[in-house]
């Protein structure tokens, strides 16, 4: 069986190693020792100034949405996964959705500014597939219409834009650690801004709203990341760059066995260092992905159509079409894309889409 990723297990002795020092201590949450050190080396190698590791990437975006005290319409984009939504919707706030560039496949910058109103108070758009979206005019729009800018940056880990983490753009960025994710703690995920303000305001925000055990700074939830799931990304950290290696090769097979005469490709923004974290591919028609899915799925080959629906289409959402968004994400498939899947699955997989198109 290929399914569409597999979870990189770091060997278990070496997950028990660290786990050990958890046990020594007899400390398994509320910031102990491993999540301190986690956060030290993600710091390190993702360049960043500074980060809050969270129990899962959901949260952080809940959590940004209240600190920067959000109301009204957020802008946003109906082609990610459905926490980018759902997020907005559960902090009260309405989702407005702009359609997509049809290159990049990220909120199409030239459309926002139609789409803002007197009660919109952010964009919360998505780098999807790791691709960054165009930060320089998003932030010009914000910065005309005094909006905040989120970004949902869940595919992100590792992703550099113009010499710089792509962690650091907007207000606050988020990112996911889930198993599905390139770098993983099992759950877990993180936050990121560059203003100590709204980093103190994020903490105790992921904290219950602590200020030492007897008082509190203002409202919080519970969104901390428990030693156990740091314990699993020091395992991991260790062979990020091997991951991303694996990854890159396997995407390099694609590319060279594919035949992009009939099926076309995402394009990765100029500027930005990418980390092979999804390989989509786009049909000419709906029928023609079914087609190949099924013939794939014959073969035990499971990809995955990330992402369909589209957001705009969420049952507890008003229906509206998004006419790009609408038409891409009935076309997009996720090719199996993990660490250790071998040349020979990904001709095959390559020369069955080849004979179907
Ligand atoms: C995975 C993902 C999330 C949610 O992350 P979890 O860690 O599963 O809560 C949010 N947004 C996008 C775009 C994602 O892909």
């Amino acid at each position: 069986m290929t399914p569409v990723t597999k979870t990189f297990l770091p060997p278990q002795e070496e997950y028990q190693a660290i786990l050990k020092r958890a046990w020594q201590a007899g400390w398994i949450t509320n910031r102990g020792q491993l999540v301190l050190e986690l956060e030290e080396k993600l710091k390190e190698r993702l360049q960043v100034p500074n980060i809050i590791c969270t129990t899962n990437g959901t949260l952080p975006l809940q959590i940004a949405i209240k600190a920067l005290q959000l109301k009204g319409e957020i802008i946003t984009t109906p082609f990610s996964y459905v926490a980018t939504t759902s997020s907005i919707v559960w902090e009260g706030c309405t989702p407005v959705f702009v359609d997509i560039h049809p290159k990049y496949l990220t909120i199409d910058e030239t459309k926002i500014e139609e789409a803002i109103t007197e009660r919109t108070s952010a964009i919360l758009a998505t780098h999807v597939y790791g691709n960054p979206c165009d930060v320089e005019s998003i932030d010009r729009i914000a910065k005309k219409h005094g909006l905040k800018v989120i970004y949902d940056a869940a595919h992100c880990f590792g992703v550099k834009y113009k010499g710089r983490s792509i962690f650091e753009y907007g207000d606050v960025s988020t990112c996911s650690f889930h198993a599905t994710k390139i770098f993983h703690t099992g759950e877990g995920g993180a936050l990121f801004t560059k203003d100590p303000e709204l980093y103190h305001k994020l903490f105790y925000h992921h904290n219950f709203g602590h200020k030492g055990k007897e008082d509190f700074y203002g409202l919080g939830i519970n969104s901390k990341m428990s030693e156990l799931q740091a314990a699993m990304g020091l395992a991991v950290l260790p062979y990020f760059e091997n991951i991303q290696k694996q990854r890159r090769d396997v995407i390099s097979f694609y590319d060279q066995h594919l035949d992009f005469s009939r099926l076309l490709k995402v394009t990765i923004r100029e500027s930005a260092i990418w980390n092979y974290s999804y390989y989509p591919i786009i049909f000419r028609t709906e029928k023609e992905l079914k087609k190949v899915k099924s013939r794939l799925e014959e073969n035990n080959i499971f990809p995955r159509r990330y992402f369909f629906p589209t957001l705009n289409k969420l049952n507890y959402l008003r229906k509206k079409n998004i006419p790009l968004a609408d038409s891409i994400s009935k076309r997009v498939l996720c090719l199996p894309l993990f660490y250790s899947l071998r040349e020979k699955e990904a001709i095959t997989i390559s020369e069955i889409i080849n004979s179907e198109v």
